[in-house]
């Protein structure tokens, strides 16, 4: 690395705020970094240097107006956003070929808080299509690479947000999380990804997959960077009736080593049948380190855990179906060259436009909610997520917060699973119970098997991402993963 790639954004903004490098040369080193490893592993769909040397240069002239601490937190530090963010005037693709050339008019309001922020982007990052998939194999473009291991996947959807992290090319990025795809690639990336609370970052500007599920957050290196992020990009947003209107916290207060009196619950049914005995006993050793620093873990039972996969594969593929229902080849995106009539331009732009997995996810979602079929999955689905919600909050009575695996394995090799969807999916069945209940959820590095990285899962209450990241903060501090780097 360059001395300045690699660094956290703690580390950077250190720097930046002692004169030792300018906005300006940080951005130059991230963009060297990227020219230098990109083309193995495959992060960005669409770089932004000019962009980001634009901001970057902004962020100085502000800095030199500025005295010392006035300078906002993430003034002149670079980062990347999934492709399903909208950026004005640069392209979002959401990994899809039905939107290759889609220029959004409009910048997602995390993009705004970035922007005004002082944050400078250099670029939007591969990902599945619309968020569907664990390993960005199912990008229309491209898959993204692990760099622990270039043979493996990154994770998915948010892949090419957490490669570029691990691979030193931007200090922090954001994903979307409607299942875990932000949790599970920071999980095989080695690095920490947060999703908050549903509620807490505003949607608006993000390519909707499954409305009441998803919610962005940001991929760190570290704990504390991932609050300073979220710090920037939480809260309220009028565009958003989503949104909720409660006040942000500094999250980086909440960065305190300290486990005394802390009660974890350590479910049993995310210890099971799939799981990887090794990662499981990486998770309990972490358990263990948290209870000899003065936290007290007691077993605890989620017995609905098991329905979660199915009812999540009813609902996210319901949304979805309406969702995607705007590309139509009339609006925006891809419109087949074919002359079929105005049903058939639909039908043949669609055709075109959308990959397999987005085709197979419409088909189930719209028979799921076809009348007839309605109570028989929607409604059924709609009444397990209930029950996970309850069992959670009962959790919660008892405990403060809960330890699982992130995933049941380490990243996996391309090609492994993209042939069996069920096992694909299989890869997110310990994170998205999460997002059905609409809880906040963090990834951080507990551990590596055979030279791969292992997730550390914690839950939290909704919106108590503060005990959240104590929990982790306290984690990270007593051990050192998180400064383990990929080689490249
Ligand atoms: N892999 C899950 C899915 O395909 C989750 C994806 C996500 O969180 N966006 O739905």
């Amino acid at each position: 690395m360059n001395g300045i790639a690699g660094k956290t954004v703690r580390e950077l903004r250190e720097l930046l705020t002692s004169g030792q490098a300018s906005a300006r040369d940080v951005a130059e080193a991230h963009i060297a970094r990227i020219e230098a490893v990109d083309s193995r592993v495959r992060a960005f769909l669409t770089p932004t240097p000019d962009v980001a040397i634009r901001q970057a240069t902004d962020a100085d002239i502000d800095a030199s107006c500025a005295r010392g601490d006035s300078i906002a937190p993430l003034a002149g530090i670079p980062f990347a956003l999934k492709d399903n963010i909208c950026t004005r005037g640069i392209r979002t693709t959401a990994g899809s070929r039905i939107l290759p050339n889609f220029i959004p008019p409009y910048d997602a309001t995390v993009t705004v808080r970035l922007l005004d922020a002082g944050s400078a982007l250099i670029g939007k990052t591969n990902c599945d299509e619309f968020a569907m998939g664990s390993s960005t194999e199912n990008s229309g473009y491209f898959p993204s690479r692990n760099p622990w291991d270039l043979e493996r996947v990154p994770g998915g959807s948010s892949g090419g947000s957490a490669a570029a992290v691990a691979a030193g090319e931007v200090p922090f990025s954001l994903g979307s999380d409607t299942g875990g795809s932000i949790r599970q690639p920071a999980a095989f990336c080695g690095i920490v990804g947060l999703k908050p609370t549903y509620g807490r970052v505003s949607r608006y500007g993000l390519v909707a997959y499954a409305s009441s599920l998803d919610q962005i957050g940001p991929l760190t290196r570290t704990v504390e960077d991932a609050a300073l992020v979220l710090n920037a990009i939480a809260g309220h947003d009028p565009l958003d009736s989503t949104s909720v209107n409660s006040p942000v916290p500094d999250y980086t207060l909440a960065c305190r080593a300290d486990a005394k009196g802390l009660r974890i619950g350590v479910p049993r049914q995310y210890f099971g049948e799939g799981v990887d005995p090794g990662v499981a006993s990486v998770v309990r050793a972490a358990v263990d380190l948290l209870c000899g620093l003065g936290a007290t873990a007691e077993e605890c039972d989620l017995p609905s855990t098991e329905y979660a996969l199915a009812s999540y594969y009813i609902i996210a593929p319901s949304e979805a179906s309406s969702n995607l229902a705007r590309f139509d080849g009339v609006k925006y995106g891809h419109r087949t060259k074919e002359l079929a009539g105005h049903i058939g331009l639909m039908e043949k732009s669609r055709d075109e436009g959308f990959g397999d997995e987005v085709k197979q996810r419409i088909m189930i979602g719209t028979y799921a909610l076809s009348a007839g079929y309605y109570d028989a999955y929607y409604k059924r689905a709609q009444q397990v997520r209930t029950l996970i919600r309850r069992e959670f909050d009962a959790a919660f009575e008892r405990f403060d917060v809960l330890l699982t695996p992130t995933t049941p394995t380490t990243a996996f090799k391309l090609g492994e699973k993209s042939g069996d969807p069920l096992a694909m999916k299989l890869a997110d069945v310990l994170t998205l119970p999460v997002n059905m209940a609409g809880l906040p959820g963090l990834s951080l590095p507990c551990g590596f098997i055979d030279g791969l990285p292992v997730g550390l899962q914690i839950i939290g209450r909704p919106f108590d991402e503060e005990t959240v990241f104590r929990t982790a903060y306290t984690y990270e501090q007593a051990t050192d993963w998180h400064a383990r780097r990929a080689e490249l």
